[in-house]
């Protein structure tokens, strides 16, 4: 049966696994709207786009020429035909996607997109920080994963670590911290949990206990 569930949270939350392990237990597509402003982040960082002008970097989005798939075994993420999966996490791309993500044109052109990504599939588990509130407002489950920013500092400095990204914990409580203020004060879309949310804080389970929890709510 036809079933879309709205997945928000701040970042280190353990939002992108369970998202994916969770649509893959429900037999669902996953798209990932967080890769969706780093894809755009990325494109504006090779046009070599001024990111304190709003106007130029919504110029530079206009014309992306970009695509993401919704496979929850393996997003495929294509910049000019090109697969930028890995680069899109790098540093370069996650100091700069808060300024990017933060104009209102840019916000208009993936929020459409993601709509329609969302409508072409019939069960999906959309992940992103306002797709409960402003993308889908009216999806079957809404779930506000949070942690506290310690533990999310842990959990991204142990995936850099695993990733080859180098062990810097306090640069990147530092960043989550930064990150989380730019993305709850922006004047567009800030991070917030939608009112008919339900909020899981994960800074003391483990995945499995979070997918548990999870399926229980969408079968409710
Ligand atoms: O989830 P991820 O860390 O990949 O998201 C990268 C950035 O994209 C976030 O820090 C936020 O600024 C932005 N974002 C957003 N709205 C979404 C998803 C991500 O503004 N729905």
């Amino acid at each position: 049966s036809p079933l879309v569930v709205a997945m928000d949270g701040p970042s280190g939350t353990g939002k992108s696994s369970v998202s994916r392990m969770l649509a893959q237990r429900l037999d669902a597509r996953y798209l990932d709207t967080g890769a969706m402003y780093r894809i755009a982040t990325l494109h504006a960082l090779r046009k070599g786009v001024d990111l304190t002008d709003p106007a130029a970097i919504a110029d530079a989005t206009a014309g992306l020429p970009w695509s993401i798939g919704t496979d929850p075994a393996g997003e495929q993420v294509l910049l000019d035909g090109e697969d930028v999966g890995e680069e899109i996490r790098g540093d370069a791309v996650t100091k700069a996607v808060s300024a990017v993500s933060a104009v209102p044109a840019v916000r208009e052109l993936l929020v459409a997109a993601q709509r329609r990504l969302a409508g072409e599939a019939e069960r999906i588990v959309v992940e992103g920080r306002d797709i409960g509130t402003v993308v889908i407002p009216d999806a079957d489950v809404k779930i506000y994963l949070t942690a506290s920013a310690e533990a999310r500092a842990q959990r991204r400095n142990a995936q850099n670590l695993a990733e080859g990204r180098g062990d810097d914990y306090a640069a990147v409580l530092a960043d989550v911290q930064r990150r989380d203020h730019l993305d709850s004060t922006r004047a567009v879309s800030p991070l917030r949990p939608a009112d008919d949310s339900v909020l899981v804080d994960t800074s003391e389970l483990g995945i499995d206990d979070v997918i548990g929890r999870l399926l229980l709510v969408v079968s409710e």
